[in-house]
């Protein structure tokens, strides 16, 4: 099947595949021939793109539904809260490409063990296992970081974005969060949670940039994404 790609105008390292008039998101394969998970490679001019589902991956959803503050970009440093078995994290690390770093934090050894295939040959991801609620625990194997992206689905994971972009964002970052809405209050209509998690951010130093519902890729969720305004 040909594809034809074009580069995403706001993103950089963000792409489109398309075909007849259907167009999809794609990144560059960082480890050509290798795929992360069952994901679907596209090949144009000689290069492999992995296709990016918004169904599969909520910032893929974001960008999908018009976000416009993406903070993953090339060569960018990213603390990654709940990165799982490397989904999202590896489309990530083909947009930060060899000169960006993803820490990536999950208490779970299960999905650890799977994260470890997808980092082989990418050279971009470092694997944490620890809980984000005890940042104390990695302080010491990181570094300033461009932005921080949680998706922990926990009743406190505003506070754990909140307590981790204390100490690791740079001024002027980017914190973004997919809220789960169920996880924090399953009574409360969703809309009332994410503004309850823009408030929490605002009190704590952050500007928030916007908020993106996921639906209808992913009903349960909405990305909000905020700017560190203290040092
Ligand atoms: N972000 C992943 C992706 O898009 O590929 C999916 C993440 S999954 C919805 C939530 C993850 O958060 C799980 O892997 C879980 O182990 C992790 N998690 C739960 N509690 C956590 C904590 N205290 N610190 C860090 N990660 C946590």
């Amino acid at each position: 099947m040909s594809y034809r790609i074009k580069r995403d105008q706001g993103f950089p390292g963000v792409y489109w595949a398309i075909r007849r008039r259907r167009r999809e998101l794609a990144t560059k394969n960082l480890t050509p021939g290798f795929r992360s998970y069952d994901e679907r490679v596209v090949r144009a001019r000689g290069v492999e793109y992995r296709i990016w589902s918004p169904d599969r991956s909520k910032p893929a959803a974001g960008i999908v539904k018009g976000m416009k503050n993406f903070s993953i970009a090339p060569k960018s440093k990213v603390l990654y809260l709940g990165i799982a078995s490397g989904t999202t994290a590896s489309h990530f690390s083909d947009i930060l490409g060899h000169q960006g770093v993803i820490y990536g934090i999950d208490p779970a050894e299960r999905v650890m063990r799977d994260l470890i295939r997808v980092v082989r040959g990418r050279g971009n991801i470092v694997p944490i296992l620890a809980s984000a609620r005890v940042p104390c625990d990695y302080v010491g194997m990181l570094e300033e970081v461009d932005a921080v992206y949680a998706d922990v689905a926990q009743p406190d994971q505003v506070q754990m974005l909140i307590d981790n972009s204390n100490i690791f964002l740079k001024r002027g970052g980017i914190a973004m969060i997919a809220v789960k809405a169920s996880s924090i209050d399953v009574t409360r209509p969703p809309k009332e949670i994410y503004a309850m998690a823009r408030r929490r951010l605002q009190e704590n130093g952050y500007g928030v940039l916007e908020t993106i519902e996921l639906s209808p890729h992913d009903r349960k969720h909405a990305i909000v994404v905020a700017k560190k305004r203290r040092p």
